[in-house]
């Protein structure tokens, strides 16, 4: 590319470069010294911590004007400057020449300052720390357009910010900070990996179209009819490295899947991508906990949490050598409606199924009954609890919620549920049961008996009322004299035993889902292996049977996922044929088949999605902000506009037609 490019150029200089010219450059580019500027002598951040030594001192620094210098009178005007850095100071213009300078500048022009440190005499305000930088020289490196001294005034409110300019936003601390901590967890990942001798490996982003779960993002080649497809993940060639006799592999890879952009997704995402040979499940758990620990050391020196063995109520920090607990799928479930429970809080569920004699709320194969008590939730001193009872923030069916107003609702909240009691008796058994009181929220809904939603009604009800008190029901950290704040408690562990597989899902009905049972799926990816107890199911009873996968939760947020993997070509083909009935398996997955059967050690790994743990480790609720140039819920790129339209010559060689 750069040999062509070179090439166009000397055509430009031989055609063009020597003619006399009568064009002059223009004015602003004339008196520009940005190309041979002043370098920066010292950073802002190191006149604040070695001030002695540099006071009255000359320095140089380089960075921008942070908002419109304030133009005291003709020879006195005030800029903020940042420096490349983020950090803040003031220049100080006295003489007429800079003066007159400096009150031209606009925010966001680049510039080399050169003065003298000088303690500041009016600290109207500690923003600059102690000193100010008199000028003797301004160089102006760059001038900004007019966009960027408009949109000055909202860098402190990202939502409004046009995105187009997002190269001005970033220079903003917080965008800088975010994008330099997203880069020292990569460097400490790396650091991870290769102390315990992985290979980091880089796989191809031109790959096949396989099924692998989402949709794929497909790139036409100039071979009629031939694609290739954008990687959903390293998965297939990462389990090929390990037939090639790897022991253990990363990379930090990108991954593309066209799919909805529903809530915080991105079509092209980051993944820590590993895998190790001759390993089971319980190695890349140990690599992964490692890895995490070191990160989240690194970057926030913040231990983990997990629940108090000794009080449910309570967490206690992980102890050196502790493994993150496990949660089982069931349980998970069962207690909390969703198989990434935020374990921070204190509340779960309880089967009230038999205070009703059995009978299902409304439909057969949605027998459980259960119930979720917010305790003192109408007492709490915060806004009305809206979004509890806001059936738009349920996918599916909304849950029976009861305010428990007075002592009179206690005897027939559960009058508007339609299932009958089982006898008059049981309401304050019932009630009992559920310690509820004046003053709690009760919500009640049904599920299947392995549950396939996730979040079922109830474990949806339970995310909506973490985020509506969200400080309420937290599990303490035990014997602290001070509590963290809730950004700094990170609770982690383990989900395991999923099914490995899962009846497709059709339309639903009345907000219930619908399951063909004949038709299964598997409930990760195909290549997860069944968990050994289970081996006979694979053949007698598959829904029955638990995969050996795990996902590594962190608050609620799945921020990683791996199993074990079918490492035997024989097995493999089974899965394919037998239970997912993929009839053209060997076309579809030939190349990893024949690599399996040339004797692939057995091997497991996993992948953490990189964005999404970046944006908790900064306390951000979206991983807009620690990916530098995110595309939009409409999945575009608003800074280089794309996707766009290719000439018709173009379309033509890869053998395409739009229709019109
Ligand atoms: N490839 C999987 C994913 O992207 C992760 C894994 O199983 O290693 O979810």
């Amino acid at each position: 590319m750069l040999s062509r490019l070179n090439g166009r150029l000397g055509f430009f200089i031989r055609n063009f470069g020597t003619a006399s010219s009568k064009v002059s450059l223009p004015e602003k580019v004339r008196t520009l010294e940005k190309f041979a500027f002043k370098h920066f002598s010292h950073t802002i951040n190191e006149v604040n911590g070695g001030l002695e030594d540099v006071l009255n001192k000359k320095v140089t620094l380089n960075g921008w004007i942070n908002g419109s210098p304030r133009k005291m009178s003709k020879n006195l005007v005030f800029a903020a400057f940042r420096d490349f850095n983020g950090d803040f100071t003031q220049i100080t213009a006295k003489g007429e020449s800079v003066s007159q300078l400096l009150r031209t500048l606009k925010p966001e022009d680049a510039l080399s300052v050169t003065g003298t440190v000088t303690v500041r005499k009016q600290k109207t305000d500690d923003q600059f720390k102690q000193w100010e930088l008199v000028l003797e020289d301004l160089e102006v490196l760059n001038y900004s357009n007019e966009k960027a001294s408009q949109l000055d005034s909202l860098k402190a409110t990202p939502s409004q910010y046009p995105p187009e300019y997002r190269y001005l936003q970033l220079r903003q601390p917080f965008y800088q900070n975010a994008l330099k901590m997203r880069s020292k967890a990569a460097s400490i990942a790396r650091s991870v990996f290769q102390s315990m001798n992985f290979t980091e490996i880089e796989t191809p982003m031109l790959f096949k179209s396989t099924p692998e779960g989402a949709k794929e993002f497909l790139v036409p080649t100039r071979r009629e009819g031939f694609f290739y497809a954008l990687p959903q993940s390293p998965q297939q060639y990462k389990q090929i490295l390990m037939a090639s006799g790897f022991k253990g592999y990363y990379q930090i890879a990108k991954c593309f899947r066209d799919e909805d952009l529903r809530a915080d997704r991105q079509p092209e995402f980051t993944q820590i991508d590993m895998e190790m040979s001759f390993a089971k499940s319980e190695d890349v758990q140990y690599v992964i906990q490692k890895l995490l620990t070191q990160i989240w050391n690194g970057v926030r020196h913040l231990p983990f949490y997990r629940i108090d063995p000794a009080n449910e109520y309570a967490i206690v920090e992980l102890k050196p050598g502790e493994s993150f607990p496990k949660v089982n799928y069931m349980e998970a479930l069962t207690s909390y409606g969703i198989d990434k429970p935020d374990l921070r809080a204190t509340l779960s569920f309880k089967d009230i199924s038999s205070f009703f004699g059995s009978q299902p709320l409304k439909r057969s194969d949605f027998p459980v009954i259960e119930a979720c008590v917010l305790k003192n939730a109408l007492n709490l001193v915060v806004k009305s609890p809206r979004n509890l009872f806001d059936k738009t923030n349920y996918s599916m069916r909304t849950p029976y919620i009861f305010k428990i107003l007075c002592e009179d609702d206690l005897y027939r909240w559960f009058s508007k549920l339609p299932v009958d009691l089982v006898d008059a008796d049981s309401a304050s058994q019932l009630n009992r049961y559920l310690n509820l009181s004046v003053g709690d929220i009760v919500a009640v809904s049904d599920r299947s008996e392995i549950p396939y939603e996730s979040p079922t009604p109830l474990g949806r009800f339970r995310q909506l009322a973490m985020q509506e008190y969200p400080t309420s029901w937290r599990r303490k950290v035990a014997g602290a004299t001070e509590q963290p704040t809730q950004n700094d408690i990170f609770v982690a562990s383990w989900l395991v035993n999923f099914p490995l597989f899962s009846p497709s899902e059709g339309d639903s009905i009345d907000g219930y889902p619908v399951y063909d049972f004949s038709n299964l799926e598997s409930t990760h990816h195909p290549f997860t292996m069944v968990k050994l107890e289970d081996y006979d199911y694979l053949a007698s009873n598959p829904l029955k049977a638990k995969g050996d996968h795990y996902d590594l939760v962190v608050n609620g947020v799945e921020v990683g996922g791996g199993s074990r993997r079918v490492h035997d070509a024989e097995l493999q083909k089974f899965i394919f044929s037998n239970i997912l009935k993929i009839d053209n398996y060997m076309g579809l997955f030939g190349h990893l088949l024949h690599a399996l059967s040339s004797g692939c050690p057995p091997h497991a790994g996993l992948a953490i999605g990189f964005d999404r743990m970046c944006s908790m480790l900064l306390g951000s609720p979206t991983i807009r902000d620690v990916v530098a140039f995110p595309k939009t819920q409409a999945g575009t790129d608003p800074v280089v506009e794309s996707p766009s339209t290719v000439p018709e010559k173009t379309l033509q060689t890869y053998h395409i037609g739009v229709k019109k």
